[in-house]
């Protein structure tokens, strides 16, 4: 039974608006119900079904039956829905806000980061996307007498299983292109945060999309994940590094396409030239952003030893400065964890650092006077480079800084570990910045900002290298993930082989002499 909350009378939400939200699931029965509590009161604030593998199985197959007439859709037509859809979400932006900071419990501007990133995607996607799908021509073997072309055809039914963290952007970012390139998408929200994508289903309908190209199915991971893996085409996954690991792996063997979004364990590098008050602000907004349940987080800082003091004194002077709270009106600087499991992985983590010698320069503490699963914003000094917080990542409100004699040993630092996120360096000389970044093994490196130029760079691709991931989104490359390539290679002299008047040694001549002559074209050209 669902209780109400006070989190829910101070949003403009109520329970019945969920519960509606939750019938959108279709299943071929009655289920089991999940229970989803606020992380902000830890009540109960709805339930959703745990859908059966027959209710997958039954999902996949109305959206693939809805794909085929939506492929056959003039792109500019998708486009434009897609377009339409950022405009709803624009438009019903608090409500959506309310739905996001009641699951997650984060604070209101940290739940607008999400919101806003939405319409950016779809306005990126629907005015490239078409580009990138249309026909290509090629070089072919033979000038004027051989062609080929590219064609891209859609993948079919895409499946997105998305994280509690970022539960509005991380369940569209990726179908918006899917949709746009012709396929239809089926999405495993976190059982834990499912009725913000429920909304956003609730939206695209009303975006003009047809029936069945968006579905929803809940459940838990390890239950529903493997049905939908089986059935659907594609898999985008964005999730911890280990059940990447296990839905890489079934994706595997169905040889089907997937790209994994995984964890990081992301360097910050502030180099002897940096501005330390810039660098400080811009350390506390990125370990700090959703409570520091952000990917792209640092959590590791990497400091110039003539900077170290100056920095770690502006750092916790600014961090010192930062509220907890919740409220569903911009207020307070940092909201709660998802969980009180969480919060203990949280607590096992700045523990096990600070019983390896580590000292708690600020921070350090869970509040639950201010909330179940409130922490503090920490930061750690004195961290061995081998231990825990250094190697693992935490996922919560603490970063360890850490000096270093130049910046040989801030890249070495940073490049000692499985993961390869996101990393940023600062400095005044921006020239110096990109070259340090070069040498930093993350699938984004930031120069003077921790996180939001590299992610917001839509037209740009993102992802993880090592333990962090596989493929990108964003970008071309984002919908590319999307599409089966075609190739269309034309002869307008019959088949390329030896015409039966003609002797074999003559053709070996022949095509010598023409190989010789194209690569010495290709090298003019070049
Ligand atoms: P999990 O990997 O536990 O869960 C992610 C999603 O996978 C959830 O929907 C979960 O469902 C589902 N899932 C769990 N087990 C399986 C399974 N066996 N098969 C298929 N699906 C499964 O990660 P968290 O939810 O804890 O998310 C935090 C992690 O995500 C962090 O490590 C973080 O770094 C990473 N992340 C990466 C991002 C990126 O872009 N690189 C962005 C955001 C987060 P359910 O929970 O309902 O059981």
């Amino acid at each position: 039974m669902t209780q109400t909350s006070g989190a829910y009378e101070q949003s403009r939400l109520t329970p019945d608006r969920l519960a509606r939200l939750a019938t959108r699931v279709e299943t071929g029965g009655d289920r089991p119900s999940i229970p989803v509590q606020t992380p902000i009161t830890d009540t109960e604030i709805g339930t959703i079904p745990a859908c059966s593998d027959d209710d997958i199985v039954a999902a996949v197959d109305r959206a693939r039956q809805a794909q085929s007439a939506w492929a056959e859709t003039p792109v500019e037509s998708r486009a434009e829905i897609i377009e339409r859809f950022g405009d709803l979400v624009d438009e019903h932006r608090d409500n959506l806000l309310d739905i996001v900071q009641l699951e997650t419990g984060k604070v209101r501007q940290h739940a607008l980061e999400e919101v806003v990133d939405i319409p950016a995607t779809c306005s990126y996607y629907a005015s490239n996307g078409p580009a990138e799908l249309t026909d290509s021509g090629r070089a072919a073997p033979i000038p004027l007498l051989t062609s080929a072309s590219v064609t891209y055809d859609p993948v079919g039914v895409v499946g997105v299983i998305s994280p509690w963290n970022y539960p509005l952007t991380l369940s569209l970012t990726d179908a918006i292109p899917a949709l746009l390139a012709g396929n239809a998408v089926v999405c495993k929200p976190d059982e834990r945060t499912p009725f913000i994508a429920l909304a956003l289903g609730e939206l695209l309908e009303e975006a003009g999309l047809p029936d069945g190209l968006f579905q929803i199915v809940t459940g838990e991971g390890a239950a529903v994940g493997p049905a939908l893996i089986d059935n659907v085409d594609y898999l985008v996954f964005t999730g911890g590094t280990e059940t990447g690991r296990t839905v890489a792996e079934r994706a595997g063997r169905n040889l089907i396409g997937c790209s994994l979004e995984l964890g990081g364990k992301n360097p910050m590098v502030v180099l002897d030239d940096a501005d330390v008050e810039t660098a400080a602000r811009g350390a506390v907004t990125g370990a700090f952003t959703n409570a520091g349940q952000l990917c792209l987080a640092p959590e590791r800082i990497y400091v110039d030893e003539d900077r170290y003091d100056a920095f770690l004194d502006a750092v916790v002077s600014a961090t010192e400065n930062l509220t907890l709270g919740h409220s569903f009106d911009y207020g307070p600087d940092i909201g709660s964890l998802i969980s009180g499991d969480h919060l203990d992985s949280v607590r096992e983590h700045v523990d096990s650092a600070v019983e390896g010698g580590a000292t708690v320069a600020t921070g350090g503490r869970a509040r639950p006077d201010v909330g179940p699963n409130f922490y503090e914003p920490t930061i750690l000094t004195d961290v061995s480079p081998d231990s825990r917080i250094i190697c693992e990542e935490t996922f919560g409100p603490v970063v360890s800084v850490v000096p270093v004699s130049d910046a040989e040993e801030a890249i070495e630092r940073a490049n000692d570990t499985e993961y390869g996120l996101n990393g940023s360096v600062w400095t005044s000389d921006r020239d110096r910045g990109r070259a340090i970044a070069r040498e930093i093994d993350c699938g984004t490196v930031c120069v003077n900002d921790p996180y939001a130029v590299g992610w917001a760079a839509i037209d740009a691709p993102m992802g993880g290298m090592g333990d962090s991931g596989l493929g990108r989104r964003h970008g071309p490359e984002g919908i590319h993930r999307f599409v089966e390539s075609k190739t269309i290679a034309t002869s307008r002299i019959g088949p390329l082989d030896t015409p039966p008047s003609v002797p074999h040694s003559v053709t070996a001549r022949a095509l010598t002499g023409l190989a010789a002559v194209q690569r010495r074209l290709s090298r003019l050209i070049r």
